[in-house]
């Protein structure tokens, strides 16, 4: 029950009241005083002393003491406070286990790590995708544990934007694709997805449309090889005829040329043709590919210029560079009316080493450059009859980039021409002449 604290001071008031009347009874008011307060100093005392050992004996119990009166209330107090203690406690515990369970029966791998890579808590999915294991690994650096410089440098990076894909650390028939959270100070949360069934399928595809490619060049270079014959007697046939030949010779050699590319594509795209480190010479590769086009030229005499500034040697694949450069600088050939201009730029600063190829042509509309680089994808279908493209060239061109760490950038606008700058990291350039070998 509560009383109030004046009625407290009242009762005490009326129990030194009391003693004092009793001691004067007797002639010893002040004794019966000093009596009274004795004794209500020694009942505060032992009420002290419970309060005081339960509070340091934890498992004294969970109630606190019971008393009377003004003590009796305190200790109610505390019983209460103490309770809703046990109670938040209590449902809090129950949310992390929840929680706990819930992240423990996700299918993927869920790991915190604080900012330097020091393993906190993994759930289930974890032990199994990574290979972690409950008893010995907490406190250890996850980078001992997955042994990737792919992913080393991916946790360092600190920007997650694109997710990775390793091979799991524990099972290598596995593919997992790492994201990674930033949280508190530098803390990492590392989610692993199983993306096995996915990079299985992607590998079909590839594998499919490489065989298919290959399957069906054997017979387009019988076909091609039979219709050059009979162009080339082409006066020798009935006039009726003539067209259709022409325009069969005119087709097939197209379908070589895309599955010229195809083959290619593909060869890139399964890592098949690895980037040697070889250094090579860009100026004398943008002259040989700057003389290719101007024979495409032709009699629509574009100008086209070559402009090459000192460092010009980059370590990569020689035969892949010319393929990238020539599909961009053909392109600019293409999409540019006759006599317009074509700008080849080479050089080196900062950031690293750059090719520019810019032209006055027919341009693109903003909408389309995300996409362009997209398998088929064209700006504008029904403008393309006539200039014989395969629609992969600029596919091609981003993987090439990409199999030498390097960025495909877009700039145009409809009739303004358009500008293609590949960007080469640094650690590309090379100050030396290829060594004589
Ligand atoms: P294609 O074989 O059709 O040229 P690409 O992959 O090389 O295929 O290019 C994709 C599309 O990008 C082209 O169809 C064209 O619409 C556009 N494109 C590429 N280069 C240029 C350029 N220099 N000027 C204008 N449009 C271009």
């Amino acid at each position: 029950m509560h009383h109030s604290w004046s009625k407290y001071l009242r009762q005490i008031l009326a129990f030194l009241a009391a003693t004092t009347a009793v001691g004067a009874f007797f002639g010893h008011g002040f004794w019966g005083l000093l009596v009274g307060l004795a004794v209500y100093l020694g009942w505060t005392l032992v009420q002290t002393r419970r309060l005081y050992h339960w509070l340091n004996n934890p498992g004294a119990g969970d109630e606190a003491p019971e008393s009377v009166g003004l003590w009796g209330d305190i200790f109610d107090g505390l019983n209460r406070l103490h309770q809703s203690h046990l109670r938040t406690r209590d449902r809090l515990q129950a949310e992390i286990n929840r929680v706990q369970e819930s992240t423990n029966a996700m299918r993927d791998g869920v790991v915190m790590t604080d900012a330097r890579g020091v393993m906190e808590w993994w759930n289930g999915s974890a032990e199994y995708l990574l290979g972690f294991r409950r008893q010995t690994d907490r406190g250890q650096y996850i980078h001992n544990l997955i042994r990737n410089p792919a992913f080393k440098a991916y946790f360092d990076r600190r920007d997650y934007r694109e997710p990775l894909e390793i091979r799991s650390p524990a099972k290598p028939h596995l593919h997992l694709q790492i994201q990674i959270s930033l949280f508190g100070e530098g803390d990492r949360l590392i989610v692993a997805k199983d993306v096995t069934r996915l990079f299985q399928l992607e590998q079909m595809r590839r594998d499919f449309v490489g065989n298919v490619s290959h399957e069906m060049r054997t017979p387009l270079t019988v076909i091609s090889g039979y219709l050059e014959t009979l162009v080339d007697h082409v006066d020798e046939l009935p006039a009726k005829w003539r067209r259709a030949i022409t325009t069969m010779a005119q087709q097939s050699s197209r379908m070589e040329a895309l599955i010229t590319d195809l083959i290619l594509l593909s060869r890139l795209e399964t890592g098949e043709q690895m980037v040697s480190d070889h250094i090579s010479d860009i100026a004398a590769l943008l002259a040989d590919v700057s003389a290719d086009a101007r024979t495409l030229s032709g009699e629509r005499a574009h100008r086209i210029l070559v402009d090459v500034s000192e460092p010009h040697y980059l370590r990569g694949d020689e035969s892949q560079l010319r393929s990238a450069f020539s599909n961009l600088i053909f392109n600019a050939v293409k999409y540019t009316p006759a006599g317009g201009e074509i700008r080849i730029r080479w050089w080196a600063d900062r950031d690293g080493a750059h090719l520019s190829v810019a032209d006055t042509g027919i341009g693109i509309d903003p909408v389309h450059i995300p996409r362009l680089t997209e398998r088929f994808y064209r700006a504008d279908p029904s403008r393309h009859q006539d200039t014989g493209g395969t629609g992969l060239g600029l596919a091609i061109v981003k993987h090439i980039l990409l199999n030498h760490d390097g960025k495909l950038e877009i700039k145009s606008g409809v009739g303004k021409g358009s500008e293609f700058i590949c960007h080469f990291p640094r650690q590309r350039i090379a100050e030396q002449p290829p060594a004589e070998s």
